[in-house]
């Protein structure tokens, strides 16, 4: 995290529902997102085994609509925080490969590898519906393989929401990798 996040640190005794003998850690990061939001990050360990569990919950909406650019190009950058809000377009040009604002785009709270693993599994259920001799079989084999590589950090590219009303968020790994650019209000309608 950057000197940007504030942790606030919390024990708690109770027990470790995977291992039933340590103690669940809860850390809590609030973390500043460009344009003054907040998110709040919530982290769950073991102090015994390997169990660990992640959440991220907005602390103010994002009204500022604009477009959010990430360079994912090594394994860190999977690990990336993404809230795509409904209105939001989510795209990765080098795959093209693309997510249409809707409410019904189960797109919401994940990382970069969420989404590879989404689009991996959606590309993969429309190859099965192709025949064997359709011509888009190569085309989209190629995308599966880009995928894969994508998900072990092989391949590079770049993700952007494109959000008209704001809400969509992306915490960095790293943030130099990160760019917003803000709507000009001629740009709106
Ligand atoms: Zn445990």
């Amino acid at each position: 995290m950057s000197e940007k996040s504030k942790n606030e640190e919390v024990e708690f005794s109770f027990k470790c529902p995977t291992c039933k003998k340590g103690k669940i850690k809860i850390t809590k990061t609030t973390y500043d997102v460009p344009d003054g939001d907040k998110m709040l990050l919530i982290k769950f360990e073991c102090d015994v085994c390997e169990f660990s569990n992640n959440d991220v919950i907005p602390l103010t909406t994002n009204n500022t609509p604009g477009i959010m650019t990430l360079r994912v190009s090594n394994e860190k950058d999977l690990k990336s925080k993404i809230y795509r809000s409904p209105v939001g377009r989510l795209e990765i040009p080098e795959l093209e490969l693309f997510v249409e604002p809707g409410p019904n785009a189960d797109f919401y709270y994940t990382n970069v590898e969420g989404i590879l693993f989404r689009f991996e599994n959606a590309v993969s259920i429309y190859r099965k519906n192709l025949d064997d001799d359709d011509v888009q079989i190569e085309e989209i084999d190629k995308i599966l393989q880009d995928l894969q590589k994508a998900s072990k950090g092989e391949f590079k590219f770049t993700l952007i929401i494109t959000d008209s009303g704001g809400g969509s968020y992306i915490i960095p790994t790293d943030e130099s990798k990160y760019s917003f650019e803000k709507f000009e209000n001629k740009e709106l309608n």
